[in-house]
């Protein structure tokens, strides 16, 4: 599983990072993810996150 977040659409809320902080990190407003591929054991966690996000902002694939 990847991710990534449109950070036009990301509006810094923290809601992903507050969810999964092995992923998603959020600096200068903005959500960056940490990892190039998620780890097996935080695919749940990071798909709560994408689920979660209130802009939509994250892809999963
Ligand atoms: S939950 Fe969505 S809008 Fe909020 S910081 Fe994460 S990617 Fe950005």
């Amino acid at each position: 599983m990847k991710v990534s977040v449109d950070l036009d659409a990301c509006v810094g809320s923290g809601n992903c990072e507050a969810t999964c902080p092995e992923v998603f990190e959020v600096r200068d407003g903005k959500s960056h993810v940490k990892v190039a591929t998620v780890p097996a054991d935080l695919e749940d966690k990071a798909q709560e996150a994408v689920d979660g996000c209130p802009m939509g902002a994250i892809s999963a694939s």
